[in-house]
């Protein structure tokens, strides 16, 4: 008798790429059966077989209060009563904008948009239309989303599948996209002083979530923004992963660095399609209706998924929001270090706010060469020996992991608990 996940995945199969509806979600690196969730509470979410686990990816980083967090369930719930969408703008769009702007002080003007990859091809668009520049510089193994000229060595799931580069990507439209050392500040000056007057936009993920988590150099960031102000060029952070996620003023707050346009996603919509870009009012300024960058949505601004991200906007600001997940994401990241250390594994964590990375190496990557140098096997192994115990890590060794408020000290324990035996049967 097979279970009901493997049951549900091959019939999933039947009428859907891989089974999934996006890539990471099918185990591929890993290796087995996807689990598929009916339903999440708090820290925790349970599949069709009733297995609970304890959840560290949070819908990868949006579940941040915790899964169907009473509040933002009954926020959705009003707005669902009030009418599911309208093609006109709500009273909801402008708090949740106000709300961005106050936190994110860099952000003057912002548009809501529906996923991550909009948010920064829209970016793009924007950076290049005001610049009339084409070419752009980002990072190998930073991950922006799908877009064409943003696929270029990514990050997350394309590193999961071996597969820096996507098919049905024309040349003509990568042509313009510079890609770079990530933390090599000297490659970004070389780069600067050969193309310079070219540069429509660096883009850049300030904290790097899609090939495991890397933290930038302060100094990387500072060259950047120095480089890009002295070139006139659009300096994009996109805070899609990190932002809300590191500190309440992400990535941006912590680093002390403001760049011209951020992107953000995830937490800003709760669990549901919200995602924004946003930055100075100058350039802002070029976008449709006002400017000559196109750029729109039927679903933008969505009553129901605007509801969602405003309750978690508030709810993240309440006291000591940032230092209890943070003091919790550290406390799971040193159990883990300490089990490993006791086993004898080769193994070392880091953590930023609520995110975490668990690398099985020496010491903690701050490339992409350093991190693909890292024993993607013996994650795998480990990988599976959690899922068994009921403790669900991101399904890729290039996968970052998260950490909610509702990760209380006992939750914490009982992961740890897991990992002291799964170290042990790792050198057995
Ligand atoms: N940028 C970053 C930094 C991301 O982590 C992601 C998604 N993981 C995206 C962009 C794309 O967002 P989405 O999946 O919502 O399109």
């Amino acid at each position: 008798m097979t279970n009901k996940n493997e049951n549900l995945f091959l019939r999933a199969q039947k009428t859907t790429p891989g089974g999934v509806n996006s890539p990471v979600r099918a185990f591929r690196s890993v290796g087995g059966t996807p689990r598929f969730i009916q339903r999440a509470e708090g820290a925790y979410f349970w599949d069709v077989e009733d297995k609970r686990y304890i959840d560290y990816i949070g819908s990868w980083g949006p579940a941040i209060v915790g899964h169907a967090h009473p509040k933002v369930v009954q926020a959705v719930q009003e707005a669902a009563a009030r009418g599911l969408g309208f093609g006109a703008p709500t009273e909801g769009e402008i708090e949740m904008a106000e709300e961005i702007c106050k936190l994110m002080p860099s952000i003057e003007q912002v548009r809501l948009v529906s996923s991550g990859t909009e948010a920064t091809m829209s970016a793009l668009r924007l950076a290049r239309g005001a610049t009339n520049r084409d070419k752009i510089i980002k990072f190998e193994g930073c991950y922006h989303g799908h877009a064409d000229s943003l696929l270029v060595k990514a990050g997350s799931g394309l590193l999961t599948l071996g597969n820096p580069t996507s098919a049905g990507v024309p040349e003509d439209f990568i042509q313009h996209t510079l890609v770079l050392d990530y933390n090599n500040s000297q490659q970004l000056e070389d780069c600067f002083k050969a193309h310079g007057k070219d540069i429509a936009c660096v883009i850049v993920e300030p904290v790097a979530g899609n090939m495991n988590l890397i933290k930038a150099t302060p100094e990387f960031l500072r060259t950047m923004r120095r480089l890009c102000t002295e070139y006139g060029s659009v300096l994009i952070f996109d805070e899609v992963m990190c932002g809300f996620r590191v500190a309440l003023g992400g990535a941006q707050s912590l680093y002390d660095i403001q760049p011209d346009i951020t992107a953000l996603g995830k937490i800003i919509g709760g669990g549901l399609p919200v995602a924004a870009f946003g930055g100075r009012a100058d350039l802002m300024a070029n976008m449709a209706p006002l400017g000559r960058v196109y750029q729109a949505g039927t679903l933008s601004g969505n009553p129901v998924a605007v509801a969602a991200g405003l309750t978690t906007l508030k709810l993240i600001q309440e006291p000591n929001f940032y230092e209890q997940l943070s003091s919790q994401t550290n406390k799971l990241v040193r159990g883990l270090s300490e089990a490993a250390r006791k086993a004898g594994v080769t193994f070392c964590a880091d953590s930023i706010g609520g995110m975490f990375g668990l690398y099985f190496a020496q010491s903690i990557p701050a490339s992409y060469t350093e991190m693909m140098a890292t024993d993607s096997a013996k994650f795998n192994r480990f990988f599976h020996l959690m899922l068994d115990a009921g403790v669900y890590l991101a399904p890729s060794a290039f996968e970052a992991g998260f950490v909610s408020a509702q990760h209380d000290d006992a939750i914490i324990a009982a992961s740890i608990a897991c990992a002291e035996k799964a170290f042990e049967q790792l050198v057995s």
